[in-house]
């Protein structure tokens, strides 16, 4: 039963994850924080060339608590 418990810390309030998008028309890959709610979510392009046609990939925790750390 040695599962770790989550530790708050200070830099842990700095926000929510980031999210982690590929675009599948140019294959940019870029960062974005995540959004407050669905609208906004679609409202995301790609930086890059202005797709509207990304995809999540993943969820980029903050670097100032990287896991297990
Ligand atoms: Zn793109």
């Amino acid at each position: 039963m040695g599962k770790p418990g989550p530790k708050k810390c200070a830099a842990c309030k700095l926000g929510p994850p980031d999210w982690r998008y590929t675009c599948q028309e140019c294959k940019n890959e870029f960062i974005m924080p995540a959004p407050m709610g669905p609208s906004e979510e679609e409202a995301r392009v790609c930086p890059k060339c202005k797709s509207k046609n990304i995809k999540r990939t993943d969820i980029v925790k903050s670097e100032a608590c990287p896991p297990g750390g």
